[in-house]
């Protein structure tokens, strides 16, 4: 873009001041006042008159070559900004990560509560001590370790071993 459309378009580049202001507008819908499009990172710029340009994280580069300090400024923030954004997007991961690892340990723990009540109760009924097929297979499952895992494939090993619980559960002959 030269000079002049950019006069044109926006402002004069040397007219516009930077305090800091800029953000992570998220989802929220703010637009580019150098190009339209719409941004995610958003820089607040103002001139004398304290009327207000936003722009994004693409269209500050302009001022590299008509306002430099400006633009040191801007690109400063714009580092900052984005490790900001990746610390937030990490411990979002994190929190959601740790959510779905409480619940699968909440499923497994009720499942196994349930599998061991069943072969209780299969014992005290029939006064046997073998166990049919499915019930023998559910006291291995409930008997054998758990692996020790990350987070994440830890919650997957929960909620697989409590399906598969479920399913010899679920078997019909209890009697
Ligand atoms: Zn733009």
């Amino acid at each position: 873009m030269k000079l002049q459309d950019f006069i044109t378009r926006v402002a004069d580049p040397v007219k516009l001041e930077f305090k800091g202001k800029c953000y992570d507008a998220g989802a929220a819908s703010q637009h580019c006042s150098c190009c339209h499009r719409p941004i995610r990172q958003v820089f607040m710029l103002k001139d004398q008159s304290g009327t207000k340009f936003y722009f994004g994280s693409g269209c500050i580069d302009f001022f590299k070559k008509w306002n430099r300090p400006l633009w040191k400024k801007l690109d400063a923030s714009r580092t900052w900004l984005h490790t900001w954004i990746q610390q937030e997007v990490k411990a979002t991961r994190a929190a959601r990560k740790s959510d779905s690892l409480r619940l699968s340990e909440q499923k497994y723990s009720t499942i196994k509560k349930e599998a061991a009540a069943a072969i209780r109760e299969y014992h005290k009924k029939t006064g046997k001590e073998w166990l049919p097929e499915h019930l023998f297979v559910l006291q291995n499952l409930l008997n054998a370790p758990k692996p020790t895992l990350k987070p994440a494939s830890r919650s997957r090993w929960l909620d697989r071993r409590a399906e598969e619980m479920r399913k010899y559960f679920s078997a019909p002959t209890l009697a």
